[in-house]
């Protein structure tokens, strides 16, 4: 995601709260508790709460005329706990079944806890529920468009929202209001986080802008009244796409890629990183840069993923210095430094504001990646900056093959920071430790020329 929507972030968990308030209300009215235990069944577990689960693949089929989802959820067998438990936000659940048979479980607090029975194979769960609107880009949204990113994958589906938790996915989306169609990947093969599975419904059209030298088609969505700008915007894309490719490693999500700009209100700037089709805010559409920049998550945030919020400088930063490096491949060295000036003047912004100047927090899923304010500025360009100094220090063609080497081995699975610096060291005997801590863990700039950059 680029830095787009600090102004929506602040009352999502208030909001999230009141809707977690009236669904206990409306149950305990209704007398039921949402739960499926069936205390006099010996055949079936009790409800049982088990996070460690994987997750191997999720099968969603969801109407937005009905407002209903239906999730089949491949779990990974086991012979020792009978439990499995997803975020289930504000869902409705109407029954949770496996192989035909109707499961125990437990759907309170935005949490949802099945009784699994025992098996050393896979088990797929079949969910069936109700969904309800959003309004602060916490789930479903007026209109069609789905928004879950950082952690509100539970009021969409049945899920893990922790960004190491990693599953293939299915998608079909049913009841798109007449004239308009729903833009999604049906099919997502590996691993991604569930913040990245994503739709969008709108009157479209649409533009190839050709294939890579590895067959990815490269494209671009837009409404009509936009094409101009989108064709502006994603001018660069095929070429850094075919440059993304060769550098680091084959694409993990498909055959078939593109910008689809939406509509994500007043204000609203930057994109988010769902591939293989990423969301553009409209008024970003023309902007090359936030093009270049979602694109690479396509390897960095998404095909390896975060272990932590805490690494979300692995995303951004990279994302960030790799948006530098593709536009000065593609689009010239002088566009290039234009890139860097901007982030230049961003940097300086960043130290002369009261905003969070970290950009690589300690620890592991310690932090609320809104409400601590991770989600700004620092990680983004204190870590393109970082990623700009290991350029200087190694060689790029040196830090070229190690990222590559990166992607390569983490592609598929979440990677931390730590994984990261440890590859560099191990591959070209420069321990970037002490300015990894410079840049990314003080609140000042680096002094001297140590971590210099340039
Ligand atoms: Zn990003």
């Amino acid at each position: 995601m680029d830095k787009a929507k600090h102004s929506i972030s602040d009352k999502r968990q208030q909001l999230l709260y009141l809707a977690t308030i009236s669904l206990a209300l409306w149950l305990s009215a209704c007398g039921g508790g949402g739960s499926g235990d069936d205390p006099g069944s010996s055949a079936t577990p009790q409800a049982t709460e088990d996070w460690q689960r994987d997750i191997l693949l999720t099968s969603l089929t969801i109407d937005l005329e009905a407002m209903q989802g239906s999730a089949d959820i491949q779990l990974a067998g086991s012979t020792t706990s009978s439990g499995a438990s997803f975020e289930s936000g504000d869902l409705i659940i109407a029954q949770v079944t496996a192989n035909g048979r109707q499961l125990n479980y437990r759907n309170e607090n935005g949490t949802l806890h099945v009784g699994v029975p025992l098996s050393s194979d896979h088990v797929t769960l079949s969910i069936d529920y109700s969904l309800n609107l959003q309004n602060n880009f916490d789930g479903l949204l007026d209109g069609g468009m789905s928004f879950t990113w950082p952690y509100y994958c539970g009021n969409l589906f049945p899920c893990k929202s922790a960004p190491a938790e990693g599953s293939g996915y299915e998608l079909q989306i049913n009841g798109a209001p007449p004239g308009s169609a729903a833009i999604y990947p049906a099919s997502i093969i590996s691993d991604a986080p569930a913040y990245m599975l994503a739709w969008v419904v709108g009157d479209y059209s649409s533009s190839n802008l050709g294939a890579t030298a590895a067959g990815t088609e490269v494209g671009v969505y837009y409404p009509a009244d936009l094409q101009l700008q989108a064709l502006d915007g994603s001018r660069y894309l095929r070429d850094v796409f075919d440059w993304y490719e060769r550098t680091y490693g084959p694409y993990p999500f498909g055959q078939a890629v593109a910008s689809v700009s939406v509509e994500w209100g007043p204000g609203q700037f930057g994109g988010m990183e769902h591939h293989p089709f990423w969301h553009i805010a409209s008024s970003s559409i023309s902007d090359p840069w936030v093009h270049v920049h979602e694109a690479a998550h396509g390897w960095f945030g998404n095909g390896v993923r975060i272990a932590c919020w805490e690494d979300f400088v692995l995303s951004e930063g990279l994302a960030s210095y790799l948006t530098a490096r593709a536009v000065s491949t593609i689009a010239g060295e002088a566009s290039g430094e234009q890139v860097w000036a901007s982030y230049a003047a961003r940097l300086a912004q960043l130290q002369q504001s009261s905003g969070n100047k970290i950009a690589w927090p300690a620890g592991c899923q310690q932090i609320d990646i809104l409400q601590d304010g991770l989600f700004g500025t620092a990680p983004y360009m204190k870590g393109a900056y970082f990623f700009r100094h290991l350029e200087f220090s190694l060689g790029v063609d040196l830090l070229d093959r190690i990222l590559r080497e990166f992607f390569q081995s983490y592609v598929g699975t979440a990677a931390s920071m730590d994984d990261l610096l440890q590859l560099v060291e191990q591959s070209s005997g420069y321990d970037p430790e002490d300015c990894a801590i410079a840049w990314l863990r003080s609140e000042t700039l680096p002094n001297g020329d140590n971590c210099a950059y340039q």
